[in-house]
């Protein structure tokens, strides 16, 4: 086995299926396939680790099932229209699950989580513990996004960051993307025959996010995009991402065995629970502009003060999620703010033994204390 995915010691690894390799152009689920995959996953059990299912294919399932295949395969869904999908085909997708690992003893359990499920705290918190259980349980929890009530303002859409949320919620070590692709390449392989595979990414460096270029996967929405993002999510969290080829008869297996893949190796100092949950989070409904010199302060390891503050946008409470951007605009960071978006514009700039006068009272010294403030 290839020692860089480090898949042979994970204890818990997440699995995520893209809807391409789940069901084929007219919807159809790829039985024989997905009982090799069950036996991968069966196998991966009896070597010791907990595995979790997040599985896409949904909506291409319903679709057919609907008779929602009028026109080119991919004739765009309206919303309420992929949402009927889902709600159809996901009830044969847990239905394909079960029956495939039921032949290996393995029970399943569904669990639908939209956004707003991880990224409000109590909510994370809760699925987290209902996934902690299960996997007691000895179940594997086959995971997709509710997309019956997700709108699209509230939606991930993608079942990549799902996935690395799920991954950091359960404190996973290793978090696998089968999709038809073999790991991130330079440029596109499909038109750049210079393109390089990339074994290893030790650090998502703003290169390696321009090589994942536009999404180009003709199912689902991921693309190489949503799964770099996922990557992110997942290494801040000190889980190993493994973007892989799963299109072949046992994938798992095949990357057991060495098969060509991309590892992004987890962060050295993985954040703290919570740092975990900020950095995931997905919708900051704030922002604070900062200047040079609270840049640099964050840099070092500060927290935000008022003084750094230069713009406050956004309808945000005390304790919401902000992203911190830079004087060239650029996010540097984002946090929980210890004000108001109201009190916030009052003390932005000013020094904090200053807070009492301008708003009455004694609040924090810190717009954004450090131990709730991720860096980007
Ligand atoms: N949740 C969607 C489905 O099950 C898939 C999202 C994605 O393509 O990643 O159909």
């Amino acid at each position: 086995m290839s020692a860089e995915t480090g898949l042979g010691a994970a204890k818990r690894i997440v699995v995520k299926i893209g809807s391409a390799l789940l069901a084929d152009d007219d919807g159809a689920i790829h039985h024989p396939w997905l009982s090799d995959l069950a036996a991968d996953i069966a196998a991966m059990r009896g070597s010791g680790s907990e595995l979790m299912i997040v599985s896409s294919g949904a909506i291409a399932v319903g679709r057919r099932l609907l008779k929602l295949q009028r026109g080119p395969r991919n004739r765009a869904l309206r919303l309420e229209e992929s949402q009927a999908a889902a709600a159809a085909g996901q009830i044969r997708l847990a239905h394909a699950w079960q029956d495939v690992l039921a032949h290996h003893d393995v029970a399943v359990a569904q669990i639908l989580l939209t956004l707003e499920d991880t990224e409000s705290r109590r909510r994370y918190l809760n699925a987290r513990g209902t996934l902690a259980t299960l996997l007691k349980l000895g179940v594997v929890p086959v995971i997709n996004e509710n997309d019956t009530v997700a709108t699209d303002e509230i939606r991930f859409g993608d079942n990549d960051r799902l996935a690395a949320r799920v991954a950091q919620m359960t404190s996973a070590d290793a978090c696998v993307i089968l999709t038809d692709v073999d790991g991130l390449y330079s440029a596109d392989p499909a038109t750049d025959g210079a393109a390089r595979h990339l074994g290893q990414v030790t650090e998502i460096t703003p290169e390696i996010e321009a090589m994942a270029g536009a999404p180009r996967s003709a199912d689902g929405s991921g693309g190489m995009v949503t799964k770099i993002a996922a990557a992110r999510i997942a290494v801040a969290a000190g889980c190993r991402l493994i973007i892989a080829d799963g299109r072949a008869r046992r994938p798992l297996a095949a990357l057991h065995a060495g098969a060509r893949c991309t590892t992004f190796m987890p962060a050295a100092n993985p954040l703290t629970a919570r740092k975990r949950w900020i950095a995931g989070s997905l919708n900051p409904v704030g922002e604070l502009g900062v200047d040079a010199g609270a840049v640099q302060a964050l840099g070092q390891g500060r927290s935000l003060l008022p003084a750094g503050v230069v713009s406050v946008s956004g309808n945000f409470q005390r304790g919401d999620l902000v992203l911190v951007r830079g004087p060239d605009g650029t996010a540097v960071g984002r946090g929980l703010s210890a004000y108001s978006a109201a009190d916030a514009g009052l003390i932005r700039g000013h020094k904090s033994s200053e807070i009492q006068r301008l708003l009455g009272y004694r609040g924090r010294e810190e717009m954004i204390h450090r131990d709730d403030l991720v860096l980007r």
